[in-house]
């Protein structure tokens, strides 16, 4: 800013010399071969001339043609040669911290520069930039934060987001405050990348800018489906153990809640006025019960294992990688081929997990070539998609799902669960294994299901709940939310966008007039649901940290509690054992929470996990979730980790501060109990009558010492069931939570049975119960 121009010309003139100096040396001149055999760099001054010549440019290309490591890298070499180094500074967007931290790393060590110095990574909590940084690659929601302090970008050149193609809520948002910034920032210039060739969708939306196309070569790969692996494997059918010993796992538990509850697998739509029987029967050679193979909610990990030794077994060299939905399996898989003689063999096999949420990745390990007469087997998520290149891959084993955020009008929070991928998706896969030679790919699914899939994915923004987005706008000032998102490149519904900003007045985030409230200000900077960060603040404000912190965790996760078929009366017990006369699921999911972390510090987890009925996989991620959680609190000013954890847990033992946290941070999804004779009757102010879920430990339960239940979700089948509830008290209701204030409904259905607020009379506060409407 303030220095001189010759000054300028000096440090842009050492820029220049450095750069130089970096280029000369031995392992840069090494990479250098590397790189200039990727299709990227045979449109080198094609793509800078664009990039030059128009505001925004949208270059597509094949994964793995060097999009990401060169197309930034490019600009950064060109800008400092051209001696205009110090006015560079750009700043490129990953959807994944992983893939932040591994493409810094490694363009850096093409430059033959340490990292953090003219090459750094900013993720959520952590960074290794400096002053000398001048290409940032982060995260896109570390951009968004940003903008809140920096609404113009001031003093960046170049903004390049990547991974478009993915349609990603944050990248969808990103896109919007770009369009509106541009004209304000003339000088500015923006990059768009993406895998596949949908670039026209984003030129329209830019209005027609310009489209760079990179070709790019795959050798061709054969496609098995699951008709075909089945023959090649000779995958034993076996009738499934119900999931819960984590065998044969197609998930009995699994299949059967999606078909009670869940709403209709697009899947098993399509074969409507198809034979099912016969179908199954082709894959199942005579049994039915093969269907759990590829429609549980889990993946069989069993064909898996048998895919991976028919391809080590029979197949020639190469690299396999292995799609999986999600850290749980990554994990189960590790300990399924630890147990196998075949694969415990460090001289043969080299067994990599790659994980969205890793920590880091070994580098060297994942993209290199093993040594001779080793096997690399790398298991991942849709992480090795797009985001991650592993050139050397010849098989691919593809389950066909993948975790998505999924919101259905009836659940209150948002869920991760695991669902079909889209066409576009199983044929990224696919391309996967062709890098280096012919390959193959084996679809663990029927080729029916592979016929009936999706062709793209629907864009995050239409399939998730909007309140984490909603206050994102309200923070970086954007004015009106649904004006602001009928601007986006597929606006969300109307009445979605409406539900949300409804939840976030009812929760207190947003005053009636929808402007941001000081509570609202710190959920915006959570990335969570703004309920379960609702739940967080409250228990770090009323000192009970800790029983928040799992209990959200299990919200945002999934509840540890397995459900085997053959014994359900021994695992509803030991819910019930844990919740002791609590009435609540989230008090018996904190019981056993904190006797599995008793159990482990004594050393008798398996056993404890066992006997209980509870997932250690599930524990684990509970645990590490938490942690997560205590980062966030203290990144915000919440939580001073320095002083230690006692400070923060004063009432953590006492369950009636326990409740009164549950109600800030699970309100409004509030049942009322009414006594009928001996039973006990529930009413939610949507849907009338409802039902505690059969597993929750107020299933036929009747003696309810206080009026109302709170709840996280909700699930509609032959009845509406809360699945997880905790018996609240008036006064804990309405001081944490709010008011309720809904007699009947439209078509005169009893609802809650009259309404409760407080009325202040000079300085006394009474509690009302007007109307009751029975
Ligand atoms: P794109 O963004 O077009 O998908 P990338 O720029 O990510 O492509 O990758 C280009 C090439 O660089 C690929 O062959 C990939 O394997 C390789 N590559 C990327 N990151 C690394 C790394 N950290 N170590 C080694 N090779 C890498
Ligand atoms: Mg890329």
């Amino acid at each position: 800013g303030l220095a001189s121009g010759a000054d300028k010309e000096r440090v842009n003139a050492e820029l220049r010399e450095n750069q130089r100096q970096l280029k000369a040396s031995g392992a840069v001149k090494a990479l250098e071969v590397f790189r200039k055999k990727l299709p990227a760099f045979t449109m080198k001054t094609e793509l800078l001339e664009a990039v030059k010549n128009n505001q925004v440019v949208v270059v597509s290309g094949e994964t793995g043609c060097g999009k990401t490591t060169q197309l930034p890298q490019f600009v950064l070499e060109e800008e400092i040669e051209a001696g205009r180094g110090s006015e560079c500074n750009i700043i490129c967007t990953q959807p994944r911290r992983i893939s932040a931290m591994s493409v810094a790393a490694r363009v850096a060590a093409e430059r033959g520069d340490a990292l953090g110095q003219s090459v750094g990574y900013q993720i959520r909590l952590e960074a290794k930039r400096s002053a000398q940084t001048r290409l940032l690659f982060c995260t896109t929601g570390v951009l968004l934060r940003r903008l809140v302090q920096e609404p113009d970008l001031n003093g960046v050149s170049h903004v390049m987001v990547d991974e478009i193609h993915e349609r990603g809520m944050n990248e969808d948002f990103l896109l919007i405050i770009l369009r509106d910034l541009l004209p304000r920032r003339p000088d500015l210039r923006l990059v768009l990348m993406s895998a596949t060739i949908n670039a026209e969708l984003f030129s329209r939306y830019f209005g027609g800018a310009p489209m760079k196309h990179i070709p790019g070569f795959t050798f061709p790969v054969k496609e098995l489906f699951l008709e075909d692996v089945l023959e090649l494997t000779h995958y034993p059918i076996v009738a499934d153990q119900g999931g819960y010993n984590g065998g044969g796992g197609g998930g009995g538990g699994g299949r059967r809640r999606k078909t009670q509850e869940k709403a209709q697998d697009p899947i098993l739509e399509a074969f409507e006025g198809v034979n099912i029987d016969s179908e199954y029967r082709k894959y199942s050679r005579g049994t039915q019960q093969s269907l759990q193979i590829w429609n549980g909610d889990q993946i069989d990990l069993g064909l898996v294992e048998a895919a991976l030794q028919h391809i080590c077994v029979k197949e020639g060299e190469g690299a396999v990688l292995v799609f999986v939905t999600g850290w749980d399996e990554i994990s189960k898989l590790v300990e399924r081929l630890k147990a196998n003689s075949l694969f415990n063999d460090s001289r043969r096999f080299l067994i990599l997990p790659l994980h969205g949420s890793m920590p880091t990745i070994n580098q060297r390990e994942i993209f290199q070539r093993p040594p001779a007469g080793v096997r690399k087997i790398v298991l991942a998520t849709n992480i090795a998609e797009t985001s991650i290149t592993i050139d050397d891959v010849v098989y691919v084993i593809d389950c066909g799902k993948a975790k998505e955020t999924s919101y259905d009008a009836l659940n209150k929070l948002a869920c991760l669960t695991p669902a079909w991928v889209s066409k576009a998706s199983a044929h990224q896969r696919r391309g996967r294994a062709g890098r280096v030679q012919p390959g193959v790919c084996y679809h663990l699914y029927p080729k029916l299901v592979y016929d009936s899939m999706l062709r793209y994915q629907l864009p995050e923004i239409l399939r998730t709940p909007l309140q984490e987005l909603c206050l994102q706008i309200k923070s970086l000032q954007l004015g009106s939310i649904a004006s602001f998102l009928s601007k986006a490149l597929e606006p969300p519904e109307v009445l979605a966008v409406q539900n949300a900003i409804d939840l976030l007045k009812t929760i207190g985030a947003l005053t009636p007039e929808e402007i941001l409230t000081p509570l609202g200000c710190h959920l915006a900077t959570l990335p969570v649901d703004p309920k379960v960060g609702k739940m967080l603040l409250m228990g770090a404000v009323f000192q009970c940290l800790g029983p928040a912190l799992t209990i959200a965790a299990g919200l945002a996760h999934r509840d540890p509690f397995v459900l085997p078929l053959e014994h359900k009366e021994e695992a509803d017990e030991a819910r019930r054992h844990f919740a002791g006369e609590s009435r609540s699921d989230h008090i018996a999911l904190l019981k056993a929470f904190e006797s599995w972390q008793e159990a482990k510090r004594a050393g008798r987890e398996r056993n404890f996990c066992w006997e209980n009925y509870l997932s250690s996989n599930t524990l684990q991620m509970m645990d590490d979730m938490r942690r997560q959680f205590q980062d966030l609190l203290s990144d915000i000013g919440f939580l001073d980790k320095s002083r230690g954890p006692q400070i923060y847990n004063l009432y953590s033992q006492d369950l009636e501060m326990v409740r009164a946290v549950l109600c800030a941070g699970l309100f409004p999804s509030v049942v009322q109990c009414k006594a009928r004779g001996k039973r006990t009757a529930f009413f939610t102010k949507e849907d009338g009558k409802v039902e505690p879920h059969p597993a929750s430990v107020n299933a036929r339960v009747n003696a309810f010492s206080r009026p109302w239940l709170v709840y996280g979700e909700k699930v509609k089948t032959s009845a509406i069931y809360v699945r997880d509830s905790t018996n609240v008290s008036d006064y804990a209701l309405l001081m944490f939570g709010g008011n309720l204030t809904v007699s009947k409904n439209e078509q005169g259905v009893e609802m809650l049975g009259g309404y409760l607020q407080f009325q202040a009379s000079k300085k006394t506060l009474h509690l009302v119960q007007v109307s009751s409407v029975s």
